[in-house]
């Protein structure tokens, strides 16, 4: 069973072209020591000792960003043990999807969560059971997307009876703390904003996955065109654009550029420049492809033209990434309109599971795509409420308001616990953000022209550019006064980033010009902020327009040359790097 499961990628889709083997391309995983030297891995060592941290913890966490390759790697590690080619002494192994595992609402012993949501014995399911039981050491589970599980990791219930029935929640936390099946390793994967430190001390180690090196994305682009000359042309192509190149270095960008190479090399509007950018090619892609099957071609209002199916699975999209929810059932896709030609349109795809469900469930080909559809409807729905977008944009201010207001009656501890059960939806709220302000930028305004009125749009471009400006506010406020003798200093936040990228996608100088007039510091600190190429182009875009020359600190991310390379815009108001 996990063998065909893990057989071929979901991104394409029914339509058989890859396998896993014919595509599958390593990418850059480390881990970090105790004192902050990073070591590179293998996929063998990420079960391995190599890296480990707490000889105690049986959890291992490997984080990346959305569409760092995390499932894909997690999918890879089921396919080579299903061959008995990795991870030879594990006897059985149980993948669990912790977005599936939102949808199960019962109470649930350990026995029946492994045995209804993996794979169903026909025979012996006691002496099945027993086996685990007798020797954890030779069975492994493996949880993908712990970021998309609803409820956020907490310690605070016990709960160590594998026959006992109890609420999901406390299963999963059981089993990653140890609590429950000491002695079982797992594997689990998450974006790393999910992961606060209440999960941290349970773990054996972190691997981090940084996406696609230089050498991968040649790999990765040869391997997907059978035709070497189509391959030479894609990769000429990314080198003349070192922007898209930086990209690519994210699996998920460098699979939907691959794709799109027609509409890529066709170059009708222009080389991408942005993730918004890069989005639009793969929806047009997809419209296009179901058009030529009819013997059509796109025409220049193709967006109107689709703008019904686009507004039906972009209701759905938002509505879903409110509630934590990227897992849709038929009776879901029926109420929000979508006919069986909207899904034809080949953006939602039947869910892969092992689980016992008869009724079939759906998802995006894969969670940015979901953000992009839930950014479009923001932007193209007219009966938007007026609030949707500062409310989108300050979804995680407000968060950090209610926390620190309740947190008065409250120890830090709780504090820290109500962190994690809050960051689930931020990342892919933060991302559906940024292709909003993408979406409303100039270089857009020709395609929403007829989907949108001219007015509305306008509103809409006024209302991100102000979020945009009060959200740099509140960072630029919270720069202590310089100590005497020491330089003004301001340490970024992630968010400080998110901002940075939002105003990237909008491509409109005057608005990087008019954030950074009002930004005083001459060092510029950060560290740690998962600062890879991608953010690099963003950031030099905005700061080449700071007053005054800053030193700009960026140790512990993943620049890279091609980072650096895209940092050359803005190293002459550098003073150091
Ligand atoms: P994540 O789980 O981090 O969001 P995914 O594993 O879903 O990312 O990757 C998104 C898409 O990028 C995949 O469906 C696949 O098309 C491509 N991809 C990711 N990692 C790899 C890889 N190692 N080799 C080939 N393609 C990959």
């Amino acid at each position: 069973s996990v063998a065909a499961q893990s057989h071929s990628l979901s991104t394409y889709g029914g339509t058989g072209r890859f396998s896993l083997d014919d595509i599958y391309t390593d990418g850059l995983l480390e881990v970090m020591d105790g004192s902050g030297e990073t070591t590179t891995l293998g996929l063998e060592d990420v079960v391995g000792p190599l890296g480990t941290l707490n000889e105690d913890a049986d959890t291992v966490l490997v984080s990346g960003e959305a569409g760092s390759g995390k499932s894909t790697l997690l999918q890879r590690l089921h396919l080579l043990w299903a061959r008995e080619a990795l991870l030879t002494n594990t006897f059985l192994l149980f993948p669990f999807s912790c977005r599936k595992l939102n949808a199960e609402h019962r109470e649930l012993s350990l026995k029946e969560l492994l045995f209804l949501h993996c794979c169903w014995p026909d025979r012996g399911q006691d002496e099945v059971f027993q086996f685990i039981l007798d020797h954890p050491n030779l069975v492994l589970f493996t949880f993908d997307g712990l970021d998309e599980f609803k409820q956020g990791f907490t310690d605070e219930e016990r709960h160590c009876c594998p026959t006992k029935q109890v609420p999901i929640p406390v299963l999963l936390f059981n089993l990653l703390q140890g609590t429950l099946m000491k002695g079982v390793m797992k594997v689990v994967t998450s974006r790393p904003q999910a992961v606060g430190p209440s999960l941290k001390r349970y773990l054996r180690k972190e691997v981090l996955l940084k996406g696609f090196s230089p050498g991968g994305i040649d790999c990765f682009v040869k391997k997907h065109h059978s035709d070497p000359a189509m391959a030479r042309r894609v990769l000429e192509s990314l080198q003349a654009n070192t922007v898209l190149l930086s990209l690519c270095h994210i699996p998920v960008f460098c699979w939907i550029v691959t794709k799109c190479h027609q509409e890529l090399l066709a170059g009708q509007d222009g080389v991408p420049q942005t993730i918004t950018d890069v989005y639009l090619l793969v929806l047009q892609h997809f419209f296009q492809r179901k058009s030529s099957q009819s013997q059509g071609v796109l025409g220049k209002a193709w967006l109107e033209e689709h703008l019904d199916t686009v507004l039906k699975l972009g209701q759905l999209a938002l509505e879903g990434l409110e509630a934590s929810c990227y897992v849709f059932s038929g009776y879901e896709l029926q109420r929000n309109g979508l006919t069986e030609q909207d899904v034809s349109m080949g953006f939602l795809i039947y869910c892969n599971d092992l689980s016992v469900t008869d009724c079939k469930r759906y998802e995006f080909i894969h969670v940015t795509l979901q953000c992009f559809f839930a950014a479009l409807y923001v932007v193209l729905n007219r009966n938007a409420d007026r609030i949707a977008i500062s409310r989108l944009f300050q979804s995680q201010y407000r968060q950090l308001l209610g926390r620190s207001q309740r947190c008065l009656g409250h120890c830090i501890d709780s504090s820290v616990e109500e962190m994690e059960s809050h960051v689930t939806e931020k990342p892919n709220l933060q991302i559906t953000a940024q292709f909003v302000s993408g979406l409303l930028s100039q270089r857009h305004h020709y395609l929403l022209l007829e989907c949108c009125p001219a007015a509305v749009r306008e509103r809409k471009v006024k209302q991100v550019v102000k979020s945009l400006s009060k959200g740099m506010q509140r960072h630029f406020k919270s720069i202590p006064r310089p100590v005497e003798g020491e330089k003004k200093s301001m340490h970024a936040m992630p968010s400080f980033v998110w901002l940075i990228k939002c105003i990237y996608e909008m491509q409109d100088n005057s608005i990087a010009q008019d954030t950074m007039a009002k930004l005083d510091v001459e060092h510029l600190k950060l560290t740690y902020c998962n600062i890879g190429p991608v953010e690099c182009t963003a950031l030099a875009y905005v700061l080449k327009y700071l007053r005054n020359p800053v030193g700009l600190q960026l140790d512990n991310n993943s620049v890279g040359d091609v980072g650096v390379e895209q940092l050359l815009p803005c190293l002459h108001i550098c003073h150091s790097l």
